[in-house]
């Protein structure tokens, strides 16, 4: 399974004590999951939240513990097929999706391996050659807590 988790220590909503606290960000078939899971040792306190959408925050942290992954075109990239693809998957307009698509090329475009990976495999899938490739070090420069999309 393709995956990245974040952990932290929360305080328990049991006993006050502290609970570890769990988030994984998963593809899973062809769509993009978000769990987290706080439990206690102390008390034994649990609690799993499945299905939710991560929030941009801890995204950010993903991206600043993880590194981003860039996605890479195989050449020629046809431009159409790609904006489809991208527009699709990320839920953009035309001008964004061509925007995606200049740093993508620029090799500037990165995400969460999760995301990266599905948008590399639905691209696969319209039969453009494309990989996930990464963690990508900042060598190029992309501003810390910009918007990616
Ligand atoms: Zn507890």
């Amino acid at each position: 399974m393709i995956f990245e988790s974040l952990e932290a220590s929360v305080p328990c909503e049991g006993c006050g004590g502290v609970a570890e606290w769990h988030g994984v960000q998963a593809l899973v078939d062809d769509s993009l999951r978000w769990d987290t899971e706080v439990s206690c040792r102390t008390c034994g306190h649990a609690l799993a939240v499945c299905g939710g959408e991560l929030p941009a925050s801890l995204r950010e942290r993903m991206l600043g513990e993880h590194g981003r992954t860039v996605l890479r075109l195989g050449a020629p990239v046809r431009r159409v097929v790609v904006m489809r693809v991208l527009r699709k998957t990320l839920g953009v307009g035309l001008a964004e999706a061509g925007d995606v698509l200049d740093r993508v090329l620029a090799g500037r475009y990165g995400a969460t391996l999760p995301e990266t990976e599905l948008l590399a495999r639905r691209l696969r899938s319209a039969g453009v050659e494309a990989e996930a490739v990464g963690p990508a070090s900042d060598e190029f420069g992309t501003p810390q807590g910009s918007p990616l999309l």
